[in-house]
Order: C-alpha cells, then sequence, then structure tokens
C-alpha cells in the first residue's frame, strides 16, 4: 500500500485492493472517506442506516435539534462546502442537518464509496496478511490493511431495563429509531419515559399537539434557554469571511468550539458580580451559564450556587410547585450530565394536557399492555416514547465482533472498560483507529472538531508507515498505559464522574463504571495528539511490510 499512489490504470480489470475500510457515515466517517479518497487511497464504507448523516439519520424525533450552533456543528476541512452552504438557525433542526449531509455527500461525491443499509458484524485482524478481513451481515468479506472504526459516542439505544415493555399493545416509539411515516400526536394519551436532551426536546415539541402528556422522568436534567434563532443574511455573510480565524478559535478552545471559555474563577468575584455574569449568560442563551466561570467543574461549592441559580429559574416559570420542586435536579453536580437546552420545555408543564410522573417518589414497577404501572397505579397509553439514552461510548464497537491479534476481542479487553490510546488505537490491534473513542474527548467537545483532528492525525500516521514500507502499528502497552493514567488523574480532579450517567456507563446494567472521557479540555488533547505525530509516533509500535520483507 502506497498512501500516495495514483488511481490504478483506467485499463486494468481486476478491482483495486482496498486499502481503508472505514465503519460509519456521519461526521467522522464521511471525512474520513474523503481524505483517505484524496490521499490517493482506495476507501470502502460501511453503514448500518439508508443514507449519510450517522445519528441524525436515526434520530428523526419531534423536536430533534443539535444544541451547539449550527456554524460550529459543521466541517471545517473544505472552504467550498463553508461557502456554499447557508444555514438557516442559530441551532438547526433535524432535517436540515439531513440537508446538510446530503449537501456535503453530493458536493464531494462521497456516497459511491459508502455501502448503505449494510451492518458490519465482525473484523478480524489477519496477522500474516497484515489485513482487517470484515464480515457484513449480508456475509459478504471485504480486506484492508486499515480499519476505521468512525461509529460514533451514541450510536446503540438503550431500552429501559423495565419489565413487560414487550406487552405493550399501543404505538410504541425509540427517538433513536424514529420511523420516516408522519406521527400524529392530536387526541392521544401519550409517555415519554426520558428526561435527558432527547426527551426534553420530545416533550417540548409535543406536548401543545398531545391530548394527554405524562412525561415519566426518574432524574431531572439541567436545561437552559437555547435562545434559537433565524440566521440574518450579514451575520451569516460575515462567518463567511471569517471561518478560516473561527476554525482556527475553535481547533484552539478547551470545548473545541467557539463558545467563550472563562479563565475567571467563581469565588474571584463579589456575590453581586457572580450573578450579574450568571443573569448575562442565561439571557444569552445557549450553554453560556457553562462559560461564566473556569471552576465550575471542579469547585463543588462554586458548582452548587450556580446548580441553585438554576432551580431557582425553575420555580419562577412552572406554576404548581409541585411540579416546579420535582423538576429541579438535585444530588449531582450541574453540568456532570450533559447540559440540555430547551425552548419551552419548563412552559410546557403549564399546559393542562401535561402531567410529569415523579418515578422518585412514584417509581416504575412495569409496563403493561396498556400503559405504565407505577406504585400509585397504571397510567394508560395509546403511545409511549422511549428516550433512554445509549449505550454511549462503547457501546457500537462492542455491539459487533472485533478480534485483534492472537484472537483476543475488543469484548475481552476492555472488559473492565474501555482502554486505548488517545481514544484513538488500542494495544493488540494493530492497523485500527477509532474516530471520537472512548477516553477522547468525545462528548466534552465539538464532535465535528475531534473528528476532524482525528481523522487527519490517522492520516498522518498512514502517510508515514507508507514513506517507511511499514505494514502495521499498534500502540506499545506502556504507552496506552500512560495514557490510561492521564485519563484518571484528570477524571479525579472533575465532578463529571459524580452523576450517573452515560459518560460514566451508569445506564447500562453490568457495565464497568469509570470515566472513560479525556477531561483535559480539547487544546490539550490536540496538544497530545500533535506531540506524537512531532516525536515520530515513539509511542508506536511498527512492522514492516510482511510482503515488502519476503520480496
Ligand atoms: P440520556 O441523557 O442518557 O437520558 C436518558 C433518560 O432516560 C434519563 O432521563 C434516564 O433516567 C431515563 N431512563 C433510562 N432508563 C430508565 C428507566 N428504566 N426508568 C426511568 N427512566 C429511565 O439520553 P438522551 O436524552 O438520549 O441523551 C444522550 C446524549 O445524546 C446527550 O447527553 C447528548 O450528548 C446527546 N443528545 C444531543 C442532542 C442535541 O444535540 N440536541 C439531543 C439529544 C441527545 P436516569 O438518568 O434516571 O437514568
Amino acid at each position: 500500500m502506497n498512501a500516495e499512489s495514483a488511481p490504478a490504470p483506467a485499463s486494468s480489470k481486476a478491482p483495486r485492493p482496498l486499502d481503508v475500510i472505514v465503519v460509519g457515515a456521519g461526521f467522522g466517517g464521511l471525512y474520513a472517506v474523503y481524505k483517505f479518497r484524496e490521499m490517493g487511497l482506495q476507501v470502502q464504507g460501511f453503514e448500518a442506516g439508508g443514507d449519510v448523516g450517522g445519528v441524525w439519520y436515526w434520530n428523526r424525533y419531534p423536536g430533534a435539534r443539535v444544541d451547539l450552533p449550527s456554524i460550529d456543528y459543521s466541517f471545517g476541512f473544505s472552504k467550498e462546502i463553508e461557502q456554499e452552504w447557508t444555514w438557516s438557525e442559530y441551532f438547526a433542526a433535524q432535517p436540515e442537518l439531513m440537508a446538510y449531509f446530503d449537501f456535503v455527500a453530493k458536493r464531494l461525491d462521497l456516497r459511491r464509496h459508502f455501502r448503505f443499509n449494510t451492518r458490519v458484524e465482525r473484523a478480524a485482524w489477519d496477522e500474516e496478511r497484515q489485513l482487517w478481513v470484515v464480515t457484513t451481515a449480508q456475509g459478504e468479506r471485504f480486506e484492508a490493511p486499515y480499519c476505521v472504526m468512525a461509529t460514533g459516542p451514541l450510536s446503540v439505544p438503550k431500552d429501559p431495563d423495565i419489565p413487560g415493555l414487550d406487552r405493550f399493545k399501543g404505538e410504541l416509539y425509540r427517538a433513536a429509531r424514529w420511523p420516516q411515516t408522519p406521527v400524529g400526536y392530536a387526541g392521544k394519551r401519550i409517555g415519554v419515559l426520558g428526561t435527558g436532551s432527547t426527551g426534553i426536546q420530545i416533550v417540548q415539541e409535543i406536548g401543545p399537539q398531545a391530548g394527554e402528556l405524562f412525561v415519566f422522568q426518574r432524574t431531572p436534567s439541567f436545561t437552559m434557554p437555547m435562545r434559537n434563532r433565524r440566521l440574518d443574511p450579514d451575520y451569516v455573510a460575515e462567518v463567511k469571511r471569517h471561518y478560516p480565524g473561527l476554525r482556527e478559535a475553535a481547533r484552539n478552545s478547551p470545548n473545541g468550539g467557539l463558545r467563550p471559555a472563562s479563565t475567571r474563577a467563581f469565588f474571584s468575584v463579589t456575590p453581586e458580580e457572580r450573578r450579574r455574569l450568571l443573569e448575562d449568560a442565561w439571557r444569552n442563551g445557549g450553554l453560556a451559564v457553562l462559560g461564566t466561570f473556569s471552576d465550575l467543574l471542579l469547585n463543588p461549592e462554586a458548582n452548587e450556587h450556580v446548580a441553585e441559580f438554576l432551580r431557582e429559574r425553575i420555580g419562577e416559570v412552572v406554576a404548581d410547585p409541585v411540579t416546579a420542586e420535582a423538576l429541579k435536579p438535585r444530588g449531582y453536580p450541574v453540568f456532570a450530565r450533559r447540559p440540555c437546552l430547551d425552548s419551552s420545555y419548563y412552559e410546557t408543564y403549564n399546559l393542562p394536557q401535561v402531567h410529569l410522573v415523579d418515578c422518585i417518589s412514584d417509581p416504575i414497577v412495569e409496563i403493561t399492555e396498556k400503559g405504565i404501572r407505577t406504585n400509585s397505579g397504571e397510567v394508560e397509553l395509546d403511545m409511549l416514547i422511549l428516550a433512554t439514552g445509549y449505550d454511549g461510548l462503547t457501546g457500537a464497537l462492542l455491539a459487533f465482533d472485533v478480534v485483534g491479534r492472537d484472537g483476543r476481542s475488543v469484548n475481552d479487553k476492555w472488559s473492565e472498560g474501555a482502554r486505548s490510546y488517545m481514544g484513538l488505537m488500542m494495544e493488540g490491534f494493530p492497523n485500527l483507529f477509532m474516530t471520537t473513542g472512548p477516553n477522547g474527548p468525545a462528548a466534552l467537545a465539538n464532535i465535528v472538531r475531534i473528528s476532524e483532528n482525528d481523522v487527519d492525525w490517522i492520516a498522518t500516521l498512514m502517510t508515514h508507515m507508507a514513506k517507511n514500507g511499514l505494514g502495521a502499528v499498534e500502540p506499545a502497552l506502556e504507552a496506552e498505559n500512560a495514557w490510561m493514567d492521564i485519563v484518571a488523574a484528570l477524571a479525579g480532579r472533575t465532578l463529571v464522574s459524580q452523576a450517573k450517567t452515560w459518560y460514566v456507563g451508569a445506564n447500562v446494567a453490568g457495565k464497568p463504571q469509570g470515566l472513560s472521557l479525556f477531561t483535559g479540555g480539547f487544546t490539550k488533547y490536540r496538544e497530545y495528539c500533535s506531540a506524537a505525530i512531532q516525536n515520530g509516533f515513539r509511542d508506536l509500535v511498527f512492522e514492516h511490510e510482511k510482503l515488502a520483507v519476503a520480496a
């Protein structure tokens, strides 16, 4: 394989052997396929969904909308895409995100490299031939020296562990597998199970349309005003003029985005000033509150002050004091669960047809044929919507059989928790790469910037290998252990691990618990990635190309 080789001559009949297999057609997969193709490599992509878009292809639930600014949540590698695409809203809704993916795929001619509706079931390393052998659900086999898992941190939906789910006779929908055909809500008794980012968006969207809406809440989330708006043409023109600088700023920020990150500690300013800063941030909307102070995820006391500020806001909107009280999150630090953004979530509870079922004081016992039974009785439903989250970070890779050196599977390797080198590679799995993988900054920084960073890093390594006649690479065990020590040391400093969330694996029974995220910020993460390149990849163990040696 030569990363700089030209495409095979048109006269050659045999298909060119593959250089890279890419799994997934979300942000990471699309950029990977583009990048490797532009390097002259032969790429084959696989995607279980019917089209490009990754998590957004599946998440067509009512009210689905990105909670990072669209300008920020978009590719930065292509000037053409940046200039020719125009976002209509500050926070784009799912249909516009799908239109964006479609635009990118067409403009860069990416679809021809993918097999859609094709689930990869197995990937196994062939030691002798230094190849990954990938098998699809249809039983087809593909081989390539490199395999890139762009499978995303949130691609395996998680059903609730409640007895009786299969008994329910009404309409049952999973937010993360929403049908493509229209769903009607008028006049129906609807239950929404789950109050994370997804549940909140669904509730505010269908609350006004439903006959009756019952929101089953176990843990309340902190949610802040999104303050979405249409983008004015002058603003868009200004952004387009300054994209290079905006991208550079995002790449050099701890959250990988344009959201300001403060260097001011909470208790370094007076109580009046703190209040003013929080109120300003609240009025600005989005995740501005998170950016007000530098130590909100480090100092529990500062965190609690901000949590109380947010709880007060709930009380100002929700008319019924019992409902307001039940909606106030307690018992975990704010921002330790992924903060949510809403447009009218709390107002929705003031509608007469919307009811909060507090599953802490009135726990769910079972799902029945007719609805949900809690301790206090049965709530009959025509429709049940599951917004119960994902087997995050590791679920996608563990869902199929990935077998590395000496027949060892990722399931074995991760039996006590995900281990990786910078979220990009694993010891024992040569030439296998992940984008936004566990122990990288996924979920804590802009996923598009991380995807681009990861693909560029992998591409640099592939080029290095091609230039040096190298056939296989994996991290040294010591290097992987050293990375895991860094991840653990940083995790010990933050409050992020102090809530029961998908970040720490708490939402999946039997899953090893622990924070599989790099909490040092995107800037630091990129520094580590750059250092690995600068030092000639000395943390990695290389093998020469076996066929080249034999020749
Ligand atoms: P989530 O944050 O994990 O929330 C799942 C919800 O389901 C929680 O409220 C959970 O309650 C509840 N639940 C699960 N099992 C339950 C049970 N047996 N009984 C009662 N309640 C149960 O999942 P999500 O809302 O899908 O969000 C996941 C991530 O996707 C977010 O953190 C975010 O990163 C991303 N996301 C982003 C956007 C966006 O960009 N706008 C939108 C949606 C999602 P407990 O907490 O008590 O377990």
